[in-house]
């Protein structure tokens, strides 16, 4: 069926989520001739059903001090919003491993200026296709606010908040009355929460649409249904790949695979520590036009965005490898945990028998910044994964990073801190 030579095609990105579309968009843009490799459809990964916030407030890695700590107790209850299945996979032990040298001051400090830089970079970026480019993805800046009901909530706004200060980012505290004021149409039982005024948010299934419709117009070659079964090596270089549909041959090759990443990676002998996070959403369409700024809630670690469609609820953290099962218990937590902040805050039986259940994994790595560079290895291989629950929200500042890499460009971010080689 196919096949392309490496004079037709400078860039080939293994990935169509929302990493592969936009690097696919920042390196037509510079005039390469690219194309995507899906084995899905585009978006059918992590990319179309998550919750679609842009948060610069989430600049905090993941591993940080007492995540190591709460995660333990939140392991045994299957009620919580995070699980690990336990299995003896050395892949797992490993990045365990990592994952609790990596949770210290230290890390976090270093790492805070760099998340929020790129969430700014990205912001800003998402303005610009939504003016500039005229693309329709749903995109709002009107802040993101954090409800809390109890102590535990409480602490973990006012840690945000005070962090937030030392980088000059403005997020304030806000009584519940004040909460009251910004969402009037709800019923609340809170007790207070956070203003987070520089987030955003957009609809991430029309972003995925409205990108792969823009790169198709400019030319950009997208395989779906196309999986990646063998990368071709020659001289240190990665020549192309083989697919289920034939070979594709480039000078370039991104591999923007999500949690496969890894999977694919190994074929290269090259070790990317990934772990894949399952998390789910719904849509409650009854909720249209009720809530207007979308909300995070501290205790249950749900979100909730307004959508034309109505409001997705997204949450969970699953740690069990790539495994799309659905687990109707955690599910039902999601369904259900918004209405102890607020009692308008549900999706009926009615919704719930109507829709399917969205399922997504994150690509977690296991200090909690996102893998964004050549490797060593390969001289014309860019990686760029393992942005976790900030894949949406960093999408636009790595595509345009990896088509500096490949122009030779100094970088907009400095990269040492994104290398593979830091595990
Ligand atoms: C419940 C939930 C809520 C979330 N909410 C937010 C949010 O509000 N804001 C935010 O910024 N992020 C959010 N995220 C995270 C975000 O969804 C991910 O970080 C992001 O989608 C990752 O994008 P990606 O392109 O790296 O991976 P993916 O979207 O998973 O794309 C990878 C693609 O690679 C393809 N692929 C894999 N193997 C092969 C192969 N062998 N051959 C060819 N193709 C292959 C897959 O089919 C897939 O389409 C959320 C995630 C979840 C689960």
């Amino acid at each position: 069926m196919m096949s392309e030579s490496p004079q037709e095609l400078d860039v080939l990105i293994i990935g169509g989520g929302v990493i592969g579309l936009c690097s696919a968009w920042y390196l037509q843009q510079r005039g390469y001739s690219v194309a995507i490799v899906d084995k899905g459809e585009i978006g059918q990964g992590s990319s179309a059903g998550n919750a679609g916030l842009i948060v610069p407030s989430h600049f905090v890695p993941l591993a940080a001090p007492g995540v190591v700590g709460q995660g333990l107790k939140w392991m045994f209850n299957p009620d919580s919003p995070f699980y690990i299945k336990p299995r003896a996979n050395l892949d797992l032990i490993r990045w365990l491993w990592k994952f609790a040298r990596a949770s210290t001051q230290a890390h976090v400090e270093r790492s805070m200026p760099l998340l929020l830089d790129m969430h700014l970079q990205s912001l800003a970026l998402f303005e610009q296709l939504a003016d500039e480019n005229a693309l329709d993805f749903g995109f709002e800046q009107n802040g993101v606010l954090m409800l809390y009901h109890s102590a535990v909530g409480e602490k973990e706004c006012d840690e945000l908040v005070e962090a937030a200060a030392h980088l000059d980012l403005q997020l304030g505290k806000l009584s519940a009355a004040a909460v009251s004021e910004k969402l009037p149409n709800l019923d609340l039982n809170i007790a207070g929460g956070a203003w987070l005024p520089q987030d955003a948010h957009l609809n991430p299934s029309r972003l995925i649409r409205v990108l792969s419709d823009g790169l198709k117009n400019a030319g950009v070659k997208i395989f779906t249904h196309t999986e990646v079964t063998e990368l071709i090596v020659q001289n240190d270089q990665v020549a192309g790949v083989q697919t289920t549909k034939g070979g594709l041959f480039s000078r370039e090759v991104v591999l923007a695979g999500g949690a496969w990443s890894a999977n694919i990676a190994r074929q290269l002998n090259l070790n990317i520590p990934l772990q894949a996070a399952k998390g789910y959403s719904l849509m409650a369409p009854s909720l249209a036009g009720k809530l207007n700024i979308p909300l995070l809630l501290a205790e249950s670690k749900i979100a909730l965005t307004p959508l034309q469609e109505g409001v997705r609820f997204a949450g969970t953290l699953e740690m069990a490898g790539i495994d799309l099962t659905i687990n109707g218990r955690r599910v039902e937590n999601i369904r259900r945990g918004a209405s102890a902040y607020s009692p308008d805050l549900k999706i009926s039986d009615q919704e719930m028998m109507n829709q399917k259940v969205w399922v997504g994994m994150r690509p977690l790595t296991p200090d909690g910044l996102p893998i964004i560079g050549r490797t060593s290895s390969f001289k014309n291989l860019t990686i760029a994964t393992g942005h976790a629950m900030m894949g949406v929200s960093l999408a636009p500042i790595t595509g345009k990073v990896v088509s500096e890499i490949i122009d030779g460009e100094k970088t907009s971010i400095r990269l040492d801190q994104l290398a593979l080689e830091r595990f």
